[in-house]
């Protein structure tokens, strides 16, 4: 069996390493046109918090989010946790959501009075722990794994899931907001974000805000501190706009005031790919000369990082089924 996974993001790059994990006998190629640092999953803050996904509309969220929180967390107990920046992380979120999570995470409770002294514009909130990665060291930690169990890495940019046709039994559509054109998916959108990365390693906690202007963000991060961020619906410009950092700096300052003046920065900007719904299944598609078998994964809004690992658990169980149905009509 010759199988492809298209995509190098946090979810191709998870997809394809289970993928050739549970089927050790396959050859398993990543396909992608860009890989670490140059994709959405690189900007990401690598926070564990559901976020753009619909937990009502799509029970399966809640699955795929314990198996990557409880995944994380052991990664973050483990010998990798200094190669990948896994690290259990608390801190405060405002105002209070009574978020469907909470179950999950550990520690969940309302803010004292005392901690709210801290924000004095925050009316109520909730203290928690959850689970970061740093994604430019897991990214790479990650392609480092699939190679050592035998996968192989092409660059190349696929342009129509034709292209594939002859060469791949079956093919795993990982491209994030850029799926969009590939599947021809209008309900597939991006979400732009932009966020920066600050030298200030006496923060400790992670802080939360939503608040009459946007939201603001700050999570320390095991090598550098994420200051965030903005959701701009349906627009696709990955340039940094240099307006938007000053209202981000000036956002989180006003929380956290010992961010004034921080000098040392890098700007981030990424395509959240946003759907109603996280499109994760098998797809027969006709063509010409044979029914190609492709496996979609894609559409984690902002949760690519708190849903990865339960979502790559299912496309290698969906690869699994594609592979006995391949065998099946093989052998009528
Ligand atoms: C500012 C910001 C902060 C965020 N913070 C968090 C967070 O803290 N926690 C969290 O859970 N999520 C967060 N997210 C969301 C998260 O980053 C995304 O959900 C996630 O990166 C999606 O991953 P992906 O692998 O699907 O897509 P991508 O990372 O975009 O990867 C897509 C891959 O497909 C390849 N590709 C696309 N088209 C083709 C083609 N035609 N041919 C070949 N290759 C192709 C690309 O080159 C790339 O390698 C954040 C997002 C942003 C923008």
């Amino acid at each position: 069996m010759k199988i492809c996974v298209v995509g190098a993001g946090i979810v191709g790059l998870s997809s394809a390493l289970r993928i050739q994990e549970a089927c050790p006998k396959a050859d398993v190629n990543l396909i992608s046109e860009k890989f670490s640092p140059n994709t959405t999953s690189d900007v990401s803050g690598g926070f564990w918090g559901p976020h753009l996904v619909d937990v009502e509309k799509q029970p399966a969220i809640r699955t795929w989010a314990r198996e990557t929180f409880d995944y994380m967390v052991t990664l973050a107990r483990s010998s990798d946790a200094g190669q990948t920046g896994a690290q259990l992380i608390s801190g405060y979120s405002m105002p209070k959501e009574d978020p469907w999570f909470k179950d999950i995470i550990f520690g969940y409770r309302d803010m004292t009075e005392e901690e709210l002294r801290l924000f004095p514009e925050a009316k109520n909130g909730e203290f928690f722990t959850s689970v970061m990665l740093d994604v430019r060291s897991y990214l790479p930690w990650l392609l480092t794994r699939f190679r050592a169990i035998g996968g192989t890495i092409i660059k190349r940019k696929v342009n129509s899931w034709m292209e594939l046709a002859d060469e791949y039994d079956i093919v795993v559509n990982c491209c994030g907001v850029y799926a969009r054109d590939l599947s021809n998916d209008e309900s597939l959108q991006p979400v732009r974000g932009q966020l920066l990365r600050v030298h200030a390693p006496w923060i400790k906690h992670f802080v939360l805000c939503e608040h009459p202007q946007g939201s603001s963000y700050i999570l320390p991060s095991a090598f550098d501190v994420v200051l965030g961020g903005t959701h701009e619906q349906n627009d696709w410009n990955e340039n940094v706009d240099e307006e938007v950092r000053e209202t981000i700096r000036s956002g989180c300052t006003k929380l956290v005031p010992s961010l004034q003046g921080i000098k040392s920065f890098s700007d981030w900007v990424g395509l959240r790919p946003f759907r109603p719904t996280v499109r994760l299944e098998l797809e027969t598609l006709k063509t010409p000369r044979k029914n190609m078998l492709i496996v979609h994964n894609y559409g984690h809004g902002g949760s690519g990082v708190t849903l990865h690992w339960g979502c790559a658990k299912e496309a290698a169980r969906l690869v699994a089924k594609a592979i006995q149905a391949q065998i099946t009509t093989t052998n009528l």
